[in-house]
């Protein structure tokens, strides 16, 4: 039998992580077969563990899983450990490994993909949930100048800010407070382009050479790119190159072979217009 692999969320009907590591296998050459599981609200586990006794390797776990997965998992990584939620899960002998590609992927996207570097930089993240706890630490692992959190619920930017205190220069802001200040790299890790909102970040955010990055991707020009752009910013980005990557980091961990993202990216990208 070939070896199992699946995403789990509810809803998972849009989920493109099917399509992405069948490219991804078909690209190295590994065997295996990966599929989509609508998982039961509160039947994570019992999902999970029939898919691990009917021989599943590993899996991709999206909304709203990942708190469960990471509560699941016998062994965590410090990414998963400081996200408090697992985006993937290794099922190894008698152990269940979790982890969390999400900020990786992000870094990657930002730094290989689009060549920007954090080292030295103002970075502005907007949102404290549990994307933005994900990218944290691969964020303050780059040497950024500053990175300032700004959240509409202070008290979760704050928390997540003391959580990084000792690994880099790190603040929590309210929106407010972020007037009269600028930045060279801002991503919009809230959910509000989900909806269609605007997170209230003041245009004057936006430095002139900056990059404005969204995380949720397939919808086109969301408000925060709107603005970012009528502000001056010269690029702008959605998180399809965050999917890509994080997906090849977990590909990478269950199968030890690194997939070209490149073709991936071609194939998802739709146009910021
Ligand atoms: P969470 O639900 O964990 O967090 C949502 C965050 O958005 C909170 O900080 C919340 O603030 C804030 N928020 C929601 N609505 C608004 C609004 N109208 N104005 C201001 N702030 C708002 O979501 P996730 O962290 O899981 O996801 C965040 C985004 O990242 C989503 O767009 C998601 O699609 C994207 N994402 C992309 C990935 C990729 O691979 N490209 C992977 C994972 C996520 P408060 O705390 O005050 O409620």
């Amino acid at each position: 039998m070939k070896d199992q692999y699946a995403v789990i969320g509810n809803p998972i009907g849009h989920s493109k992580s099917p399509t992405i590591h069948a490219m991804f296998a078909n690209a190295t050459r590994q065997d295996l077969v990966y599929t989509a599981i609508l998982g039961p609200l509160g039947g994570f586990d019992a999902c999970a563990r029939e898919f691990r006794e009917r021989g599943g390797r590993g899996l991709n776990i999206t909304a709203p899983f990942k708190l469960d997965a990471f509560r699941f998992a016998s062994k965590r990584s410090e990414r998963a450990e400081l996200a408090g939620a697992a985006n993937a899960l290794k099922f190894d002998g008698q152990d269940v490994l979790a982890e969390n590609f999400d900020g990786v992927g992000l870094i990657r996207d930002v730094v290989h993909n689009l060549g920007f570097s954090l080292a030295g930089k103002r970075v502005l993240m907007l949102g404290a949930g549990g994307a933005a706890r994900g990218a944290l630490l691969p964020f303050l692992d780059q040497s950024p100048a500053t990175l300032v959190i700004a959240n509409r619920t202070l008290e979760k930017a704050q928390a997540l800010a003391n959580i990084g205190s000792t690994r880099g220069p790190v603040s929590a802001s309210t929106y407010a407070s972020l007037s009269g200040q600028s930045f060279d790299l801002i991503f919009n890790a809230t959910s509000a382009s989900l909806t269609g909102e605007l997170p209230p970040v003041p245009p004057r955010a936006f430095g002139a050479g900056s990059l404005a990055y969204e995380l949720a991707y397939g919808k086109k020009l969301t408000p925060f790119l709107r603005i970012a752009q009528n502000a001056g910013v010269s690029h702008i980005a959605d998180g399809v190159g965050m999917l890509a990557e994080q997906a090849a980091e977990a590909f990478y961990w269950w199968r030890g072979v690194r997939p070209d993202t490149a073709e991936v990216i071609k194939v998802l990208a739709i146009p910021l217009e």
